[in-house]
């Protein structure tokens, strides 16, 4: 019987939260410790570790995903792992896992099979407590404002353009819409609103790009909360609310230290969704990485197309740092599901669908090279591969030229992916010329038309009458040199979730655009993407259970 990520979690043994810190040279005076094996740096920690050489950045993205799975955390961890084993010293900076998913969709957030980052239940529940703080930091700024128009409304806030919305780390469909502030007077002012799930917020983003606790004052207060009567964008700054809000997020800011089942260090800190979001870990974290390691092996949310994308175009402006190389994570399922195979079909061979599928591929590994990026694709074999479908994809890749690697890692821990990390170490050595897709000073049309026709692979860029409104208010107000952070589905480089494999000739239409100042950058909402999720007919949750000792099971 193959036991599941959680069976396989709980039967693996951990070393103390304090020798993990020793193995990345950080002392145990400058963590605080979270139980025995979870701990956060401390801010005077952080400081130290900026005054030691910056290691090799590792950027591990994948094709667009499927149901079949792909197995992204999975191969980061691993290869973390993996490097270890050869000698290098590694650190692994994942992003925090989100309830909405863990209780919605089947399928884990702290890596699978041999390669999972520890304790997997904490990290995948409540951890240290950072998506509540980004919760109440929100919902404070949400109440304060309410309350500023309760009592009398000076900065003559139009309360039908209160654009901040409150958030809960669920998927909760019934939210999406509300109205609040009914009763009486004495309840405050009604009007609408409504929920985003935590892990799109702007406080989420804000918190992933901070590079400091005073940045990420400056931040917050950039924020833009609503527009006055005389459509004048109100923010966090008028609210003097700033100094608040960062109070509720100092501990939190703090990276979160782990360990993988293989004892390799690992930061796991702020958890951005890649579709409707950012999609990558904190700048804080990776750069604790950087510092205290080797090599640094971090993982951007979903296809190359989106967390990719904006982990280049978006993390890395702040970062300061741009990957050293990539990993293209594919599998022979996925990439059948892209050749036009059904779910229940995947367990036959089928040679032709690979062949089809790897267009999707294909086109990943053209937009990462066209960054002038070295990318390695790990395949991450699942036990149902066929031998003449991994020759099939391995032959395809070859053509290319393009490093590649068959990984185990699920199967067998760092030991399964030792091949991908002599290939990524020797990509790591190639002289990378890395070039941005676009120019900040590029107009936000000139900007939009960029991500779709060179990584999508779209023809066109419609605007909506409201988003074209947005495109004149925005240059109004001086609100044109940020980047671009695209929110669409993670299952087609299109807008259509149904149109897999590489899509041509398509029309993108940009339904709204989001200011996030204080992230930096302009969400553009592409198709029906919804901020806030639902769950499916039987959520994950209906597997969960706890018994009388405290131990979870049916946690994946
Ligand atoms: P992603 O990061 O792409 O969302 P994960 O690494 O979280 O994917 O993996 C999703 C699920 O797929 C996990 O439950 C994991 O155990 C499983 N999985 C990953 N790789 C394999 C594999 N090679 N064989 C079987 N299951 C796998």
């Amino acid at each position: 019987m193959v036991k599941s990520d959680i069976e396989i979690a709980q039967a693996s043994s951990m070393a103390l939260i304090t020798d993990i810190a020793s193995k990345a040279g950080i002392s145990p005076d400058d963590i605080e410790q979270y139980g025995k094996y979870k701990a956060k740096i401390t801010f005077d920690g952080l400081a130290k570790l900026q005054e030691r050489e910056t290691g090799k950045l590792v950027l591990v993205t994948a094709i667009n995903p499927t149901p079949a799975g792909e197995g992204k955390s999975t191969v980061t961890i691993g290869l973390g792992d993996a490097l270890n084993q050869l000698g290098h010293q590694t650190m692994i900076a994942l992003r925090e896992p989100s309830l909405g998913p863990v209780m919605g969709v089947k399928g884990g957030a702290a890596g699978g099979g041999y390669a999972q980052v520890l304790p997997m239940e904490d990290i995948n529940l409540h951890f240290t407590g950072d998506l509540h703080a980004i919760t109440t930091a929100n919902n404070a700024i949400a109440a304060l404002l309410d309350n500023h128009i309760h009592q009398g409304n000076a900065l003559n806030i139009d309360t039908r353009r209160v654009i901040w919305k409150r958030v809960v780390d669920l998927n909760d469909r019934q939210l999406r819409q509300i109205i609040g502030g009914l009763g009486s007077p004495i309840n405050g002012v009604p009007r609408e609103d409504g929920f985003d799930i935590t892990v799109a917020s702007e406080i989420m983003a804000v918190f992933c790009l901070a590079t400091s606790i005073d940045n990420l004052k400056t931040r917050l207060s950039k924020i833009v909360v609503a527009y006055t009567y005389d459509r004048k964008p109100v923010t966090v700054g008028d609210l003097e609310i700033a100094g608040a809000i960062s109070v509720l997020l100092k501990d939190a800011l703090k990276p979160n230290l782990v360990q993988t089942i293989a004892g390799t260090p690992a930061f796991i800190h702020g958890g951005p969704f890649a579709n409707i979001a950012h999609g990558c870990n904190s700048v804080l974290a990776t750069k604790a990485a950087l510092n205290a390691a080797e090599f640094t092996v971090t993982e951007a949310g979903f296809g190359a197309d989106l967390g990719g994308e904006k982990f280049l175009d978006i993390k890395t402006r702040e970062l300061g740092k741009t990957p050293d190389a990539v990993v293209i994570v594919a599998t022979v399922r996925a990439l059948k599901m892209h050749g036009g195979v059904a779910k229940h079909e995947l367990e036959k061979e089928n040679i032709a669908a690979v062949k089809a599928g790897f267009a999707n591929l294909n086109r990943h590994i053209d937009n990462i090279q066209g960054y002038g990026l070295p990318v390695v694709v790990a395949i991450n074999e699942f036990v149902t591969d066929t031998e003449a479908e991994i020759t099939a994809l391995s032959e395809l890749i070859a053509n290319k030229h393009v490093a590649f690697s068959l990984t185990q890692v699920w199967a067998k821990g760092g030991s399964g992916g030792l091949d991908l990390a002599e290939k990524v170490v020797n990509a790591c050595q190639e002289t990378s010329h890395f070039n941005y897709l676009y120019e900040l000073s590029d107009s936000i049309p000139e900007k939009i038309e960029a991500i779709v026709t060179k990584i999508y692979g779209g023809s066109t860029v419609t605007f909506s009458k409201k988003a074209q409104n947005q495109l004149k208010e925005f240059e109004q107000n001086g609100w044109t040199t940020l980047p671009i952070c695209m929110a669409k589905t993670q299952y087609s480089f299109s807008d259509d979730q149904t149109l897999l494999g590489a899509p041509e000739n398509f029309d993108i239409t940009i339904r709204e655009l989001v200011p996030k100042l204080g992230a930096g950058f302009i969400v553009a909402l592409t198709g029906d993407i919804m901020t806030m999720p639902g769950l499916p007919k039987k959520p994950a949750a209906l597997n969960m259970d706890v018994d009388n000792s405290g131990n979870i099971s049916g946690l994946f």
